[in-house]
C-alpha cells in the first residue's frame, strides 16, 4: 500500500514537516488547512513544493460542519465549499476530506445527508475533486463508520466515498468487521492512528494522546485486517494529534510513522519482511570507558563475582563472565566505543542480542529504516550485525547458526575460566530517555523483536514522576525497561543530563540466591545501596515473609516485592559514576519489576547523589 501523513501530526513550519515526510519515505501527504494559511506561499507554489519533494497530496482536510445543515447554513456550506475547491486545484489536491458535522444547528436524517453529499459530489466533479467523508467519533448526528457508510452508499455518486479513520471507530470501541462488507472502490483512504488505552473525554483524547500504531493499545491489527479483505490497496495515512509529538524533531516523528506502516502491513500481510527476530539470550553487554575507569569497573564487576575470561586478539577489549552472561570492557582509543566514551563518558556502548538468524535481524532492521552500523573488520574479526539503537549505541546481533556463535573463541584470547555461576543470566536492561523518546523506542524495539509490552506505569521520584514500561519477548530472554522522567529534576532526568543524552541506566542480573550473592559481593568489598529501616518495618507488617528472612533482608539491603504468580529479591550496587548501576534480582515465578520498590530505591540514591548534582530549585 502506499504511505502518507498528514502535515498536523508534525511539528515545524510547512516546509521542515515536508522535508522530514519525503525524507522519511513517505509517498503521500495530506495537507492540513491551517498549514496552507500559516505559509506565505500561494497554494500554488506550495503545491509544486510538495510535488519537487516527490511527494503526492493525498487530501485536503480537513471540511467541517456540512452535512444536514438548515438554511442558509446549508447554501453557506456549498459556497464555502466552491472556495476549498478552487484553492485545491491550485495546491494540486485530488481529494477533500468532509467530517461529519458537530453543530448544533445540523439537523441529522441520513437521507438528508446523502442527499447533499451528491450535491456536492456534483460541485466537486466540476473541479475534479473527490469527497471522502468521515465519521467524528464525536459527531453530532453521525459518529459511527457504518452510518457515515450507509449515507455514502445513499448518496451514489463517483465523486463521494468514505473516509475510514481507525481512532474514530476505535476509540468508541466500535468493531471494525463490518468494513469488510463495503466495496473497496468506495474508500476514498483510509487513515491510521492509534492511542494509549486512557478513560477521558473522547475528544481531548482524540486532540492530544493519539500516536501511531505500535505505540498505543487499540486494536488497530484488527481495523487493518479488516480493511485488508475489502481489497483495498490505496493509500494509508496517519492522522495524528499529540502534544509531544508536534514539540518533537519532525524528522524522529516522521520516521517512526512510516516505521509504524512497516510494522503495520507487515503484522498483518506477513512475508514483505524477515520475521520479527526472536531474542535468544543476551550474549554481552559492552561498555565503553577511559583506561582509568576501567580499573575502577573492573573492580565492580570482581566484586560482583565475575572473572576475566578473555583479552581482545587485536583491540583493547576485555570479557568477564559469570553464569551465561559476559561484560565487555572497550578501552579502544578509537573507534565507535571511543567516541560513545568521549560524549557520554563510561557507559554502555553496545548490547550483543542472540536471535535464531542475526543477518535476517539485520535486514528486518534495515527494511525498518532503522540505521544499520558498520565498521571496518580487522583480519580474523568477524563482521557482526548491528544497528544503532537508544543514545545511539549499538545493537549487535548474533546466533548460533554461524560463527557468530564462535565470536568468543575466534576473537577473544582466553584468559581462564568463570569461578561464580551465582549470577546465571541478565534478567533485565533498564534505559533512560527524555518523555518525547518513548514512544519512539517502543516502536524500536516492538517492530524489530517478537516482544509483548507492559502497559505504562508512573513511579514516584524524590523530584517527580518517572514513566516507565516494559518490553519483552514470550519466554522472558529478553527483557527491557524504558524510563522516562516529565520533570527535569527526577534522578532518571537527571542521568539523561549527566550522561549527555539517553543511554542503559541499569542492568539487572538474575540469581537463584540472592542472600548468597549479596553476601558475597559484601565480602568482595562492595557496597549495596542502603535502605531505610522504615521500609523493613513496613514489610514486615505488609507480607507474609518469615520474621528470619527479614532480618536477612535489612542485613543485606534486600528489597521485596510479590505478585499473583510469585515473590521478587532485589539488591543494588551504588552507582558507578552516577551513570550507571547494577541490580541483583531472584525471580520466584514473579513477572514484573518491582515498580513497588522503585521510589524506595531512587530515594536511597538521592541521598547518596553529589551534592552538585542535587535538585536546582
Ligand atoms: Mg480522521
Ligand atoms: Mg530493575
Amino acid at each position: 500500500m502506499k504511505y502518507s501523513i498528514a502535515t498536523v501530526s508534525l511539528g515545524g513550519t510547512l516546509p521542515e514537516k515536508l522535508a522530514a515526510i519525503a525524507a522519511a519515505g513517505f509517498e503521500g501527504v495530506e495537507i492540513f488547512e491551517a498549514d496552507v494559511l500559516a505559509n506565505e506561499g500561494t497554494p500554488a507554489t506550495i503545491g509544486a513544493m510538495v510535488r519537487d519533494l516527490g511527494l503526492e497530496i493525498v487530501a485536503f482536510q480537513p471540511f467541517r460542519d456540512f452535512e444536514g445543515m438548515p438554511e442558509p447554513q446549508r447554501s453557506r456550506g456549498f459556497e464555502r465549499a466552491k472556495r476549498k475547491f478552487a484553492l485545491m486545484n491550485e495546491l494540486g489536491a485530488g481529494s477533500i476530506l468532509v467530517c461529519s458535522n458537530v453543530s448544533p444547528l445540523s439537523l441529522g436524517g441520513i437521507d438528508r445527508a446523502a442527499d447533499d453529499l451528491r450535491e456536492l459530489g456534483g460541485i466537486a466533479e466540476g473541479f475534479g475533486i473527490n469527497v471522502g467523508f468521515e465519521a467524528l467519533a464525536w459527531g453530532r448526528h453521525v459518529s459511527d463508520y457504518r452510518d457515515a457508510w450507509e449515507i455514502v452508499r445513499r448518496a451514489d455518486h463517483d465523486r463521494v466515498g468514505l473516509i475510514l479513520d481507525s481512532w474514530h471507530m476505535l476509540a468508541r470501541g466500535l468493531a471494525p468487521d463490518a468494513i469488510r462488507s463495503i466495496p473497496a472502490d468506495r474508500i476514498t483512504f483510509v487513515q491510521l492512528a492509534d492511542a494509549p488505552a486512557m478513560d477521558m473525554d473522547l475528544l481531548q483524547w482524540s486532540r492530544h494522546f493519539r500516536n501511531f500504531p505500535g505505540q498505543g493499545d487499540l486494536p488497530v491489527n484488527a481495523f487493518m485486517e479488516a480493511v485488508i479483505a475489502t481489497g483495498y490497496d490505496g493509500w494509508l495515512s496517519h492522522e495524528i494529534f499529540n502534544d509531544r509529538f508536534r514539540m518533537a524533531s519532525p524528522r524522529r516523528i516522521a520516521e517512526d510513522g512510516e516505521r509504524s506502516l512497516i510494522w503495520l502491513e507487515d503484522q498483518v500481510r506477513p512475508g514483505g519482511l524477515p520475521p520479527r527476530a526472536t531474542p535468544e539470550a543476551v550474549e554481552w553487554i559492552e561498555f565503553a570507558v577511559s583506561e582509568t575507569e576501567a580499573a575502577e569497573l573492573e573492580r565492580v564487576f570482581r566484586g560482583l563475582g565475575f572473572a576475566l575470561t578473555g583479552r581482545h586478539r587485536s583491540k583493547q577489549v576485555t570479557r568477564y563472565s559469570q553464569g551465561a552472561v559476559n561484560l565487555v570492557i572497550n578501552t579502544e582509543p578509537e573507534g565507535l566505543a571511543h567516541s560513545q566514551q568521549l560524549v557520554h563518558g563510561a557507559s554502555v556502548a553496545a548490547v550483543g542480542i542472540r536471535v535464531g538468524d542475526a543477518k535476517a535481524a539485520l535486514r528486518r532492521a534495515e527494511d525498518l529504516r532503522m540505521t544499520a552500523f558498520r565498521q571496518p573488520v580487522g583480519p580474523g574479526e568477524l563482521d557482526i550485525p548491528a544497528v544503532r539503537g537508544v543514545g545511539g549505541a549499538l545493537v549487535y546481533f548474533t546466533d548460533a547458526r554461524s560463527d557468530l556463535g564462535r565470536v568468543w573463541e575466534i576473537e577473544f584470547e582466553p584468559t581462564g575460566a568463570p569461578h561464580s555461576d551465582r549470577l546465571t543470566r541478565i534478567d533485565h536492561i533498564a534505559q533512560s530517555m527524555s518523555p518525547d523518546e518513548m514512544l519512539s523506542w517502543r516502536l524500536f524495539y516492538l517492530s524489530l523483536f517478537d516482544f509483548e509490552t507492559t502497559p505504562l506505569i508512573d513511579v514516584v521520584d524524590p523530584a517527580g514522576i518517572v514513566e516507565s514500561m516494559a518490553l519483552q519477548d514470550a519466554d522472558r530472554n529478553l527483557r527491557i525497561c524504558l524510563n522516562a522522567s516529565t520533570s527535569g529534576r527526577t534522578l532518571s532526568s537527571r542521568f539523561l543530563s549527566e550522561y549527555f543524552g539517553a543511554g542503559v541506566q541499569h542492568i539487572a542480573f538474575a540469581t537463584g540466591d540472592i542472600f548468597a550473592a549479596a553476601r558475597a559481593i559484601r565480602e568482595a568489598g562492595l557496597e549495596t545501596l542502603p535502605i531505610p529501616e522504615n521500609y523493613y518495618d513496613d514489610l514486615e507488617a505488609r507480607v507474609t515473609l518469615e520474621p528470619e528472612v527479614i532480618d536477612a533482608m535489612r542485613a543485606l539491603g534486600i528489597l521485596y516485592d510479590e505478585d499473583g504468580e510469585g515473590r521478587y529479591f532485589q539488591v543494588y550496587t551504588r552507582a558507578f559514576q552516577e551513570r550507571f548501576f547494577f541490580e541483583i534480582v531472584q525471580r520466584d515465578g514473579y513477572g514484573g519489576f518491582g515498580a513497588q520498590n522503585a521510589p524506595i530505591r531512587l530515594a536511597a540514591q538521592a541521598r547518596l547523589a553529589r551534592p552538585a548534582a542535587m535538585p536546582r530549585l
